[in-house]
Order: C-alpha cells, then sequence, then structure tokens
C-alpha cells in the first residue's frame, strides 16, 4: 500500500473547483443579509420598540425587561424566516477562539405538540455549562456559574442556520472570564478621558470611539496534505520540514495571480462575510507561496474584534467545501514568513470626525496633535504591557526572531513628524504667550496630505500609517482585544494625565492653548527614545534600543510579567479595566496556556519521531544493507557500494540523535512537569524542553534530505507550499 503521504498527494490531483454561488454581482443588494441589523430590528419591532433600544444601545444603557421580550420575539421570528432552527450565546472566552451552546427554538407543550419560543430571558442572559472554559482559578470548577449576557451593542447574526447572540461571559461573582468585558471597559474609560480632551477644542464632542480595521494573513493548504501531517493538525505548524528549493526567495508569489482554486475559496469566503455584514475589501497574496491576506473596512472597534473572530471561524468552515484547511499560525513553516494581523487604530468622535488625522487649521493641529503626542507618549509609558498583550507561544516565533517585527516595541512616525515632534521640542513655547501669533509659531504647519502615507517602514511593530496607527505585531491567531483592550486602556489613563497637567497649568494663569503646547512638548521629550525610523529587523537596532533602555522581552512567560506589575495593577484599578484578581488570573491563565501548547507539540514530536519518522528511515537504511550485502556476495569491490556506506553511516548518526535527543526531551519534560509554581513552570518548558524541539528537527530535516523520496511519510514542504 502506498503511504499515506502519495494517497494525500493522489487526491489533490483530483481536486475540482467547486461552483461559488454569489447572490449579486452588487454588493449592496445582499450586505449584512444574516445580520439583524437596525433596518430588520425597525421591520421586526414597534416604532417604541425600536426607539427604545437604539437609545439604549447608543447611550449603553441596560435593555428594559419587557424591551428584551420584544426582541428576542423579533430576533426568532426574522430568524425562522431565514431557515435558523437554534439559537446560541456567541462569546468569546480566554481560550482564544469563540464558543457557542446551541439550543433549539422549539420546545414541548406537554400535549405531545410543540412550540417555537425565544424568550427576553434566554436572550439576555444563559448559563453555559461553563466549568472548562479557563478562569485562572477565579471560578470554582465544582461551580459552574459563569453566564453570558447580551451586548446589544453588536448585533446577532445567523450562521449555519443558527441565530447567534454576541455576548459577554462573567463569573457568577461578576468578574470577566472573556475578552469583551475589559475591552468594553477599556472604551468606557477611553470614551470618558477623551471626550474630556476634545472639550479643550470642541465643546460639542459627546462621545469618542476607537475605530479598527484588521488585515488578516493566512496560509492555505490542502486538505488531504493537512490530514496527513499530524503535526498540523495537532498543533497548527508544522514541527518537521525540510525547507523547500524553492520558497519566497523570487517574492513572485507576492505580485503573482491568485491561484484559481483559491481564488474560488476567496470569492467564497468573502460572500459569507459580506452576507454577515462584514465589510470585506481587499484580498492579495503574500510575499510566501500559499499565504493570503485579506482585510475590511474598519468599523466601530468592538464590532470589528468581533467580525474578525467571526471571520476566522468563517474562513475555516468555508474552506472545507474547497478541500482546503486555513492555518491561522504565526509559525506555520519554518524557514518561511509566519503571519500577523495588523491592526489599524484611530478615535473618533460621534461626529464622525478622525482625531488622529491633521486639520487645516492650526487649532485643528492643535488637536491632532494632542492626540498623536499622547498616544506616543501612552505605549511608551507601558510598552511592556502592550508587549505583554501580543505574547503567545505562537507569536514568540515571529517575535523573537528576526522576523516583524522584532519585541522591542518602538514607533515609527515618518520623517515629517517626526521632523515636526523635534521642532516642536526645541521651540520656545515655554513662558506665558500672550501673542496669538506667537504661539501658533510654536505650531509647525502639518500638511494634510502626509507624505509618509505609503512609504512606510515596514519593520515597525506601531507605524503611524496617516491617519491611524498601525500595531503589526498582533499574531494572526490572536484575539485582537487583547492588544486593543491594552492600547485603549492606557490611551484612557494617558489622557486623563494630560488633562490634569494642562489643567494644572490653566489654573496657574496659563493660557488654555499655552497650556496644551506646554504639556505637549514635555511629552515629546519624555517619550522620545521611543520613535524609531530606521531599520527594526537589524542588529544595530536591537543594540541601539538596549542603550536607550528599551526592553526586549523575546519570550512570552517573562513578557507576561507586565500584567503583574504594581505599575499595571494601578493602571487596571484606576481605570476599572481589570480588578487585581482579574488580571492575575488571567497572567496564570495565559501561562497555562504557554506551557501545555509547548507539552503537546513536544508530545507530537516524540511520538512523529519514534513512530513515524525513525521507521521510515531504518526501513531505507535497510534497503541500503540489503544493497551492500547483495554486492558484497557477488564478491565486488568496497568502492563500489562505497556511497551506500556512507548514507548508511550518516543516516545511523541522525537516527541515533533523533532517539537520544527525544529521551533528553522527555526527561526535560518529565522535569518540568513537577514544578508547582505555574512561570517557573513555563519558563521551565521554555528554556529547559524547547530547545529539544530544534535539534531533533534539524536531524529529522537531515533524514528527510536521505531518505528515497517514495519511502518519507510526510508530505514535503514543496508539496504542501504551492497550490495545484
Ligand atoms: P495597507 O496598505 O496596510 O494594506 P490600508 O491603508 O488599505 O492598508 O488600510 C488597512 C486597514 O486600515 C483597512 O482595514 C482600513 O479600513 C483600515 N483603516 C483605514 N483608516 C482607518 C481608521 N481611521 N481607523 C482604523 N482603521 C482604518
Ligand atoms: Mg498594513
Amino acid at each position: 500500500m502506498a503511504n499515506i503521504r502519495f494517497q494525500a498527494l493522489q487526491a489533490v490531483l483530483t481536486r475540482s473547483i467547486p461552483e461559488v454561488k454569489i447572490p449579486s454581482p452588487k454588493i449592496s443588494d445582499f450586505f449584512g443579509a444574516n445580520v439583524f441589523d437596525k433596518t430588520k430590528m425597525k421591520e421586526y419591532l414597534s416604532t417604541e420598540a425600536f426607539q427604545g433600544i437604539v437609545n439604549s444601545v447608543e447611550k449603553g444603557e441596560p435593555i428594559p425587561r419587557d424591551l428584551a421580550e420584544q426582541v428576542a420575539s423579533a430576533m426568532k421570528s426574522w430568524a425562522m424566516s431565514k431557515g435558523a432552527t437554534h439559537y446560541t450565546h456567541w462569546f468569546q472566552p480566554l481560550t482564544g477562539s469563540t464558543a457557542e451552546k446551541h439550543d433549539a427554538f422549539f420546545e414541548p407543550t406537554g400535549d405531545g405538540g410543540a412550540i417555537e419560543r425565544f424568550s427576553g430571558d434566554a436572550l439576555a442572559q444563559q448559563e453555559p455549562d461553563a466549568s472548562s472554559f479557563p478562569s485562572g482559578g477565579i471560578r470554582n470548577t465544582f461551580e459552574a456559574r459563569g453566564y453570558t449576557a447580551w451586548d446589544p451593542s453588536s448585533p446577532a447574526f445567523i450562521m449555519a442556520r443558527t441565530l447567534c447572540i454576541p455576548t459577554v461571559f462573567v463569573s457568577y461573582t461578576g468578574e470577566a472570564l472573556d475578552y469583551k468585558v475589559p475591552l468594553l471597559k477599556a472604551l468606557n474609560a477611553l470614551d470618558k478621558a477623551a471626550v474630556d480632551v476634545c472639550h479643550y477644542f470642541d465643546k460639542s464632542v459627546e462621545k469618542v470611539n476607537a475605530s479598527l480595521g484588521i488585515e488578516q494573513e493566512y496560509f492555505l493548504v490542502d486538505i488531504a496534505l493537512f490530514n496527513a501531517r499530524p503535526d498540523l493538525y495537532l498543533t497548527g505548524r508544522t514541527l518537521f520540514g525540510h525547507i523547500s528549493a524553492k520558497n519566497q526567495q523570487l517574492e513572485d508569489h507576492y505580485f503573482g495571480s491568485i491561484p484559481e482554486r483559491v481564488y474560488a475559496f476567496m470569492q467564497d469566503m468573502e460572500t459569507e462575510a459580506l452576507l454577515l455584514g462584514i465589510p470585506l475589501k481587499t484580498r492579495h497574496n503574500e510575499v510566501a507561496p500559499s499565504q493570503f491576506e485579506c482585510a475590511p473596512i474598519y468599523e466601530e472597534i468592538n464590532l470589528a474584534i468581533d467580525h474578525n473572530q467571526l471571520l476566522m471561524d468563517l474562513m475555516d468552515r468555508i474552506a472545507k467545501r474547497h478541500n482546503f484547511k486555513v492555518l491561522l499560525h504565526e509559525k506555520p513553516y519554518a524557514g518561511i514568513n509566519g503571519s500577523g494581523k495588523h491592526n489599524n487604530w484611530s478615535l473618533i468622535t460621534n461626529a464622525g470626525k478622525n482625531l488622529l488625522s491633521p486639520g487645516k487649521t492650526p487649532k485643528n493641529n492643535l488637536m491632532f496633535l494632542a492626540f498623536f503626542v499622547n498616544t506616543i507618549k501612552a505605549v511608551y509609558e507601558h510598552a511592556d504591557l502592550l508587549r505583554a498583550s501580543i505574547a503567545s507561544v505562537n507569536n514568540d516565533h515571529r517575535l523573537g526572531a528576526n522576523e516583524a517585527p522584532p519585541a522591542i516595541i518602538s514607533i515609527f512616525l515618518g520623517s515629517q513628524l517626526n521632523d515636526l515632534l523635534d521642532e516642536i521640542e526645541t521651540s520656545r513655547i515655554s513662558k506665558k504667550i500672550k501673542d496669538d501669533a506667537l504661539l501658533w509659531q510654536g505650531i509647525p504647519k502639518i500638511p494634510q496630505i502626509l507624505k509618509d502615507n505609503t512609504d512606510r517602514n515596514r519593520t515597525s511593530p506601531f507605524a503611524f500609517t496617516g491617519n491611524k496607527f498601525e500595531l503589526r505585531a498582533v499574531g494572526s491567531s490572536a484575539n485582537s482585544a487583547s492588544p486593543m483592550t491594552i492600547l485603549n486602556v492606557i490611551m484612557a489613563e494617558q489622557l486623563k494625565k494630560f488633562k490634569y497637567d494642562v489643567d494644572k497649568l490653566i489654573k496657574k494663569g496659563e493660557k488654555k492653548d499655552v497650556a496644551l503646547l506646554i504639556v505637549l512638548k514635555k511629552y515629546i521629550k519624555e517619550s522620545k527614545n521611543i520613535r524609531f525610523e530606521g531599520n527594526g529587523y537589524s542588529e544595530e537596532w536591537e543594540k541601539e534600543a538596549e542603550a536607550r533602555g528599551l526592553a526586549n522581552v523575546k519570550t512570552t512567560p517573562k513578557a507576561l510579567d507586565a500584567f503583574i506589575s504594581d505599575k499595571s495593577d494601578i493602571l487596571f484599578e484606576e481605570t476599572g479595566v481589570f480588578t487585581r484578581r482579574e488580571a492575575h488570573a488571567r497572567h496564570e491563565i495565559l501561562l497555562d496556556a504557554f506551557y501545555k501548547k509547548l507539552q503537546i507539540e513536544a508530545r507530537v514530536i516524540g511520538e512523529m519521531g519514534i513512530n513515524i519518522i525513525l521507521p521510515a528511515a531504518i526501513a531505507y537504511q535497510s534497503k541500503l544493507v540489503e544493497n551492500v550485502r547483495g554486492l558484497k556476495d557477488l564478491g565486488l569491490d568496497k568502492d563500489t557500494y562505497k556511497a551506500q556506506l556512507d548514507i548508511i553511516t550518516k543516516m545511523a548518526e541522525h537516527i541515533n540523535i533523533v532517539k537520544s535527543d527525544i529521551e533528553a526531551m522527555v526527561d526535560a519534560r518529565k522535569k518540568a512537569n513537577t514544578i508547582e509554581n505555574i512561570r517557573d513552570k513555563a519558563i521551565d518548558y521554555d528554556e529547559k524542553v524547547k530547545p529539544y524541539f530544534q535539534s531533533i528537527r534539524y536531524h529529522v530535516d537531515k533524514l528527510e534530505q536521505l531518505v528515497d523520496d517514495s519511502m518519507w511519510p510526510l508530505p514535503k514542504f514543496r508539496e504542501l507550499l504551492f497550490i495545484k
């Protein structure tokens, strides 16, 4: 029987491209058709009920019970008209993915019949059997009393005949067990602080929200090849595999046309996303072969994150129809680019003004500068926390290695704005300035269109791109709520401090605009060290960053310390985003996930090494031995089987090291498992167990290069990476 690799390769050859149905060439005809949005609410609710719900959502107030009842009934009618049979509370537990528990609408009536029911209570609150979601010791597992509660600011939608209701997930005692609760709290704190600062410039601002556009990178691989690789389906990445002769050297994939099979998948995925109201706008190839990217138009941040979580789920479902598997892992293949998720972030007022967009007048520019400089200061003050918020076992492969972007948090502004800040720093706005004309000289002119818009520095983890900041260090599989909660909360705290500092000067008799400039000038000076315009991948930068005193924490267990530092404790308590208990619980959950993922990888390496790789290598070696014996029997000279002997010996070396390294790794794992303290355990896994992954892989990949191709059991990189 052919080995599993050849069966898989055979399957790939038989692929046909499924027909993709597009509802209409006009996207506006079907955009959001599967979403219970305002238009549908208006249609299915009475005018008063509709107004009631809109008001509650806009003001962020709880929805009264009788109103919930009406909304539930309307949702049910709408969902059933679209063929839905079940409903679920859809939430984002700390496992990283989304979770659902489906219930049918139908209820028995007791007389043998049944009716379809969906009550206000069922809409508003649910008790999922949540005992096995991570809670870092907050929720006693015996209690299992976490509950989900409706988030009316994110509309319900239908997926797979199920009405999905976006919810938060909290413990019975009210502690956050998900990603949404802290995000909403951070946005609340940000809103208050930002509105206060806006009032220096514009009294009409009532609300400030963050906007977010998430660019999502991913790899595609044929499902048969995926299934022939236990490392891929158990860990999401290849733990072995020699680099393909051709990979991304020519960078021809980036500019090449999208393969037809992939194009069909993309069209299908986009259609489904658009039906769900996800405004997908761009698609293109990425640098590595079989790597792609899609990006939506930016949205209000809570919705943008829900949509990204939904999109990741959707991609996986749609890929199955096309016999693909989507790899969202940050580093599926060693030796070629990994995947990220660029978070494009800005602040928008209720009137739609982008606070990070330079304006036409000096006054507007001062407003822009206030938010711009405070963002830089916030990131400078809490760079370690931002680093922690993107830390994961997967992302360590990108951030620690020489691949975009480094673990050092720095900010790229582009030469124009960088020069501008330098100019302000050295300007002479320090004493009381009575003359307005003199004051405005202190603010250099900012052109509305910044020339660095397109000319960006791709090596920077946090770059200003014209009218928004782009956090580029987020991992492709991450929930953006983690870094976005941190970015918004540090911004909230910073803006509060800014107001305090400015008000203090005003009280001392300083003119408002002068006070604003003096404080900004001070912040520019204080946060200067985090600004970096050069190549973030270079070794010189590592050295310079160290000299500047910037942190460069390469691994997750240590990066996570920032979550529980005294400074962060104060930040979280003051802004109300996490209680101390919640922050510490989260820290524990993340460490737990970190070491468990390494533990799984270690086990998979051991199993594949012993049960798949070594048997294949030994089988080939035996063939060679047989051959040598035959040649010897013929009485031939030793020189005639020199090559065979050479291969046999080389293989023996690699085989022995693979075997002994796996044994040593198992011992290291056993030791690590006995460590009680979770941080120590995670560090031990990182420093004592993980290094074996590299050495074992090295020798396995050497064997791959020696063994007869027809006897090698695992799909090779060249087969995984090039879509036929
Ligand atoms: P790139 O060149 O990096 O691919 P684009 O300029 O097309 O980027 O933008 C990438 C993402 O940034 C898109 O999702 C886009 O909607 C988003 N974006 C644009 N403006 C804003 C904004 N003001 N706030 C948040 N995101 C934005
Ligand atoms: Mg980008």
